[in-house]
């Protein structure tokens, strides 16, 4: 039989569709896999028929019997990378969170990819892994590494979860794949476009009084904000704020007779379905409850119709990791050493500065994971005297950096891991010495 391109290219689907599945596709399947709509289903039907007892065969009066007669060409190959594996399913869950409830169960194709490689990567080892969405969302909400290939990768802590609380995890988020090489940290296109207008037009002071506003007020009264954006740094970013829609009506926001405020973060919490109001973070929630942060007071429906807050997307890729930043900040200003946020626009977090001659580049990191390929995108500055990445303490349960730094610090060209504590005790000995 000569070889057709549509024979070619229901060959390729059927050994790619074989890869991953037992069963053959259904007809709609393979147009899926063709590239070709539904509606197209009686062509690829007819050069089925051209093919058939040649290269495929299928019986009439069952569903999903298609299957190949072709002597296995080269198999494709079965090395999955677990890692690729965890980013597809990372940013399927990002994606399917994003769908609206009723489109929920079209599953997105990172999605697909993922639970099929998850599941063929299984099949090969004799092992168990969820087969269809229902069992994935089941262990989503479990360890990843309940999924043995996952306990291969390194510095995965097994407390880390896809999903948790019902929602996406700051793991999933922080390994799903953004389209283009997007600045990785800069996962929120309006952050993104704040940051390139600023550094298109050296905005350094506007920029940095935007950071600190959606830092420390995520939610605020109408008036509030209006006296905000007047002030003369925010002045030249007030018409692109507006125009971004960097705060919108926060009764836009969330439905119900009244609102609540996280006491940590101070954003709009979300209701969970037994009624409970948590933050929209499960991290930011946990941090609230092993702290002592007081309620605060909720505001009635009619009263937040006068309230303005940050996008969900501003409020997880701004604000909460803002807020390490400022912590850091305050600690080491309140040593007495001169500390710029988001210094020459953003290119790190904290430049610190000792007297005469001492600079320490700071990048904050609140990790769920540690990451080896975006630790590796930290540049080490040649115009300070040190270069830090800073972890929270509160994640060294799961990041154990005081462990792993010292197998990843030697690759990383100079660059430096420590804890938040560390960076104080290790600014105070400097301080100390010179006393
Ligand atoms: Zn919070």
């Amino acid at each position: 039989m000569k070889i057709t391109k549509h024979r070619q290219k229901i060959l390729d689907a059927l050994q790619q569709w074989f890869s991953t599945h037992k069963q053959g596709p259904t007809l709609e399947e393979l147009c899926q896999e063709l590239g070709m709509q539904p509606r197209q289903k009686a062509t690829v039907q007819k050069w089925l028929q051209t093919m058939r007892d040649i290269d495929v065969e299928w019986d009439d009066h069952s569903a999903r019997s298609l299957r190949l007669l072709t002597s296995e060409p080269e198999k494709p190959s079965l090395q999955l990378s677990v890692t690729d594996t965890l980013r597809y399913l990372a940013t399927g869950v990002v994606q399917w969170e994003k769908l609206e409830l009723e489109k929920r169960s079209q599953v997105p194709e990172a999605l697909r990819i993922g639970m099929s490689r998850m599941y063929l990567t299984s099949l090969l080892r004799g092992e168990q892994a969820p087969e269809n969405l229902p069992q994935f969302f089941d262990w989503a909400e479990t360890s990843i590494t309940s999924w043995k290939p996952a306990q291969e990768i390194k510095y995965l802590s097994p407390d880390v979860s896809v999903i948790e609380d019902g929602v996406v995890s700051d793991f999933a988020r922080e390994w799903q794949v953004s389209g283009n090489d997007v600045v990785a940290q800069v996962q929120e296109s309006v952050l993104k476009d704040v940051l390139e207008y600023c550094r298109g037009n050296q905005l350094e002071d506007a920029y940095r009084a935007f950071r600190l506003l959606i830092i420390s007020k995520p939610t605020l009264h109408y008036s509030e904000y209006r006296q905000q954006l007047r002030l003369p740094e925010l002045k030249p970013l007030r018409e692109l704020l507006s125009r971004l829609e960097i705060y919108v009506d926060m009764d836009k926001l969330a439905e119900g007779s009244v609102y609540h405020l996280c006491p940590r973060c101070t954003y709009l919490q979300r209701q969970r379905p037994d009624g409970t109001y948590t933050c929209r973070n499960p991290w930011c929630e946990r941090l609230c409850a092993t702290s002592n942060f007081q309620p605060l007071p909720p505001i009635s429906k009619e009263k937040a119709a006068d309230w303005k807050a940050v996008t969900p997307g501003v409020h997880l890729y701004g604000t909460l990791p803002g807020i390490w930043e400022i912590q850091l900040q305050e600690e080491l200003t309140k040593l007495g050493l001169r500390v710029t946020l988001w210094p020459f626009v953003d290119e790190f977090d904290l430049l610190v500065e000792f007297p005469p001659k001492v600079r320490w580049a700071i990048d904050f990191k609140d990790w769920a994971s540690v990451d080896e390929e975006r630790l590796r995108k930290v540049q080490y500055r040649r115009d300070a005297t040190e270069t830090f990445v800073v972890f929270p303490d509160e994640r060294e349960d799961y990041l154990r950096i005081k462990v792993v730094r010292e197998q990843l610090e030697p690759e990383l060209e100079g660059v430096r891991l420590r804890l938040f504590s560390e960076i104080i005790t290790q600014a105070q000995a400097i301080l100390g010495k010179k006393k």
